[in-house]
């Protein structure tokens, strides 16, 4: 089966292809010749998820997944949740949205924290198909570790052995992390219907 991953972040790329099953061609926008950026304007995780796929689903007709993720963070009321790529503005720049979520912390005694995914699988059903995962954790006090993407440097799991994700090897962070879990609920109902 050929599904493409609906995304231009090389970094999701490279942490989902070793979740799929080989027997799964993985095909990037790339592969499929999209090269826009995928229209990402709705107010839920769900929401952006599913525009992702469809867009890609109905401008290619290749069946797809995207996922959307935010952090969530419990001082900030949930914020910058859905809008975590443009937190800091609309240059959506990684280490601009870390300054601000440690400048908005500053002096927070509670500085505990979720990621949250979605992935919609669009394109093999009538309607897309939808898969969460999350990861609870804190939000340290400064930046830690030079590996992965976007809040890793600043988000330290609860379930890790106190390492941030941007210290993990990649293959560490996906035993635990919220794009791993909603990948694992894709991967088994992709199984299950292959039946
Ligand atoms: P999106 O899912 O690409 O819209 O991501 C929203 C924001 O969260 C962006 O700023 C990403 O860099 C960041 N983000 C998404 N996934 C992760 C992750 O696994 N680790 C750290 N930051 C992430």
């Amino acid at each position: 089966m050929r599904l493409c991953f609906a995304t231009n972040n090389l970094h999701k790329l490279a942490e989902v292809r070793p979740l799929l099953s080989s027997s799964l061609e993985l095909l990037s926008l790339q592969d499929i010749g999209c090269r826009e950026e995928l229209p990402e304007t709705q107010d839920t995780l769900e929401g952006n998820a599913r525009q992702k796929a469809e867009y890609v689903w109905e401008h290619y007709r290749v069946a797809c997944f995207a996922d959307d993720t935010g952090l969530e963070v419990a001082a900030l009321y949930g914020a910058p949740g859905v809008y975590s790529a443009r937190y800091a503005g609309p240059q959506r720049s990684a280490p601009d949205n870390v300054q601000k979520l440690l400048q908005e912390l500053q002096g927070a005694p509670d500085r505990s924290a979720a990621f949250r995914t979605v992935v919609a699988l669009v394109g093999l059903t009538p309607e897309p198909q939808l898969f969460a995962g999350a990861v609870p954790g804190l939000i340290t006090e400064v930046p830690r570790g030079l590996d992965g993407f976007g809040y890793d440097p600043v988000f330290q799991p609860n379930e890790g052995d106190g390492r941030t994700f941007a210290e993990m090897t990649l293959a560490e962070k996906n035993t635990l992390s919220h794009r791993a879990r909603a990948v694992a609920g894709l991967v088994s109902y992709l199984q299950k219907t292959a039946k």
